[in-house]
């Protein structure tokens, strides 16, 4: 086990967190309550005031009528009986909840989203969203901000970013965009365009920088705005006649026999929407080359070795993936790292886009920030933390500015409601290439210019209709809890302490079970996420293992067939698979835990060893007005079931029955 984990001081409530949510017991409920009212009514003055001169369509007599009777009984039966079943929801609120990335709901973004919902604005462009499209076009400035990439429109390399449904979608656009811009130069150079300096055969087209590709992308609208219109429409056409968004993957490497579809590298750790994208996108899934891990964060000396192969192999890369923030582990990849083997690649001739798919992870760049926007040294986030961050941490963080793309989830560390994912493109230019109809129109860089643009969202993203309510509740969350340190950074810091105090408890619970239970914090958590492996004194096999933790989690997880109430906690399982961990990971989790190692085999129930997973993102998890850790209670728990599990074990009378 990693050396002893202090806990972190004990410190005063931070107050401004107690108006942040509704509150586990619901304690902000006038809040919420004066709020919805004041802006119903107000919302429907403004029906009023829209033409006050047109009476009212619907009879005042009208709600006497028995038909409308009828109806509203039908309506308010349906509504009781989804309310009832509703019941059955999952705590996300609780502090008992430690399972999956879920937690309450930030109160001013819950506001904005049913402010906005009666309004019912369409994201697609701004004929159906006067409002807020550009809402939505300032959250992707406002999270570029927040990674470091340019945030200024009036900055010709602006950043963009938009929302999407989730996460998922995001990284599928992100995939999009670097498909995009791989194969333009190809198709600038297949259309024969004169003039510009396009790169001298198909391979280095097709591993050109993206920002070259972005250079080449402005020289060729500048060459095209100097054409006659009949030239400018010929070329035009020319062009979009060879590109892959036109030919189509078969049709465009049947043209350029010498191109071989490129591979997606990302660490085994990675989101299970990147098999998906590569489906989606017709690459295949045989085009996802998954990394090996070291400490679940992808092994380097495996992704210099594949870069090295590809560029022997004449193979092309499409993107690496770096995680900031795995699903499973919260575990953060060194993109300083990869940004390090792309440089070196691209002295072998291959080049890729970096994306980091920070889903997960990406609102911790916040605790990165000063207000100014400007990076704060590792001395000076680590002052608030016990361990926190880690030199490695530190420089994944700061490296963020430097990528290409990234995915950042408001509906899961921004505490927004669910259909809020983002996609953020550090030079925005590249979007041209996405654009449905095809764009070179030129605004010029201006602030409105690029406001303009982009007012037309449906060109550029893959959904269709969108939700304006949505980018409503992320646009007012940032606005009230800007993205930095001192604002919205003060959520993200007290899950990471949380997370530092559950290490510790964590520790202590090892040794004072150590009697009955081996017990093993995996690896350091890089942030909120902490694991725990277990396994009985005694038992020396993987299933016996496995088994033991599943029978745990059995009380750990969500039961529709039981009252809520009879849940004590709520947690989440994973598992560490030998080809994620590699030889000497496995070899010392299985060693501290006794387990042996010949024991791990290919059946299905032996091949993975089953651990606990603590997602601590809610904010009240330490309770400072009554003075009750909920980590500790958890461990207090977890140390009941335990022992009363291991007595089944060994006696085979089931635990509720040998309790008293
Ligand atoms: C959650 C997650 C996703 C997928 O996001 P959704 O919003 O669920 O679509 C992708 N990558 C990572 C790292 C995630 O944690």
């Amino acid at each position: 086990m990693s050396a002893a984990v202090p806990m972190p001081t004990p410190e005063p409530r931070d107050h401004t967190l107690d108006a942040c949510f509704l509150g586990p017991y619901g304690e902000n409920d006038a809040l919420l309550e004066r709020l919805m009212v004041e802006f119903l009514r107000d919302h429907v003055y403004w029906r009023r005031n829209f033409h006050p001169e047109d009476p009212p369509a619907i009879a005042t007599a009208a709600a006497h009528h028995p038909d409308y009777l009828a109806f509203e009984a039908r309506m308010r039966r349906e509504l009781h009986q989804l309310s009832a079943a509703l019941k059955k929801s999952v705590p996300f609120h609780s502090p008992r909840y430690i399972g999956h990335m879920a937690s309450d709901l930030l109160l001013p973004g819950l506001a904005a989203q049913m402010l906005t919902l009666p309004y019912n604005p369409n994201n697609v462009s701004e004929d159906a969203a006067p409002v807020t499209v550009d809402m939505e076009v300032q959250v992707g400035l406002q999270l570029a901000r927040m990674l470091g990439y340019p945030h200024d429109p009036a900055q010709p390399a602006c950043a963009f970013g938009h929302l999407a449904s989730g996460g998922s979608l995001a990284n599928y656009q992100a995939l999009r965009l670097a498909l995009a811009l791989k194969a333009f130069p190809v198709a600038l150079r297949a259309a024969g365009v004169p003039e510009l300096a396009l790169p001298v055969d198909d391979w280095s087209a097709f591993n050109l920088a993206a920002a070259d590709t972005i250079v080449l992308l402005e020289q060729w609208h500048a060459w095209l705005a100097a054409q006659s219109p009949e030239q400018r429409a010929h070329w035009l056409t020319r062009v979009e006649a060879e590109r892959i968004e036109q030919r189509g993957l078969v049709g465009f490497f049947a043209a350029h026999p010498e191109l071989r579809v490129p591979l997606v590298l990302a660490p085994v750790t990675a989101h299970y929407s990147w098999s998906k994208g590569l489906k989606l996108l017709g690459l295949g899934r045989e085009q996802l080359h998954l990394l090996p891990t070291c400490g679940m964060r992808l092994d380097l000396a495996a992704l210099r070795d594949t870069l090295a192969r590809c560029a022997h192999e004449r193979q092309p890369v499409l993107m690496c993936v770096a995680v900031l923030g795995s699903t499973e582990y919260g575990t953060i990849d060194p993109i300083d790292a990869v940004l390090a083997a792309r440089a070196h690649a691209r002295t072998q001739g291959v080049d890729f886009s970096v994306h980091v798919d920070a889903a997960w992870g990406g609102y911790l760049a916040t605790l990165f920030r000063h207000e100014d926007g400007s990076l704060r040294s590792r001395a000076e986030v680590a002052s608030d933390y016990v361990q926190f961050p880690t030199p490695a941490v530190h420089a994944a963080f700061a490296a963020l500015a430097d990528t290409d793309s990234a995915t950042v989830d408001p509906h899961k560390l921004g505490y927004l409601p669910y259909g809020a994912g983002a996609f953020i493109c550090r030079d925005h230019r590249a979007m041209a290439l996405l654009a449905e109809r095809a764009d070179y129109v030129f605004h010029g860089s201006t602030p409105d210019s690029y406001l303009a643009r982009y007012r037309s969202l449906g060109q550029f993203v893959p959904e269709g209709s969108k939700s304006g309510a949505a980018a409503a509740a992320v646009y007012v969350t940032h606005k009230v809890l800007p993205l930095d340190h001192r604002h919205f950074g003060r959520l993200p810091r007290a899950t990471v302490r949380a997370a530092e105090a559950f290490h510790a408890c964590a520790q202590r619970f090892a040794l004072d079970i150590a009697d009955q239970l081996h017990v093993l914090v995996p690896f350091a958590p890089d942030s909120n996420l902490v694991c725990l492996a277990l396994n009985p004194r005694g038992s020396h096999s993987v299933a016996q293992a496995n088994a033991y933790v599943r029978a745990l989690h059995d009380t750990l997880r969500c039961d529709p067939s039981q009252p809520l109430q009879t849940k004590e906690f709520f947690g989440s399982v994973t598992s560490l698979r030998p080809q994620m961990l590699g030889a000497a990971d496995t070899a010392r989790i299985l060693a501290a835990l006794q387990l042996d190692p010949h024991s791990l085999t290919p059946d299905e129930g032996s091949d993975r060893l089953v651990i606990l997973r603590h997602t601590l993102m809610n904010p009240y998890l330490i309770d400072h007005e009554n003075g009750i850790s909920y980590i500790e209670r958890y461990f207090e728990f977890l140390g009941h079931r335990a022992r009363a599990l291991a007595v089944t074990a060994s006696t085979g009378i089931p635990a509720d029955r040998s309790l008293p």
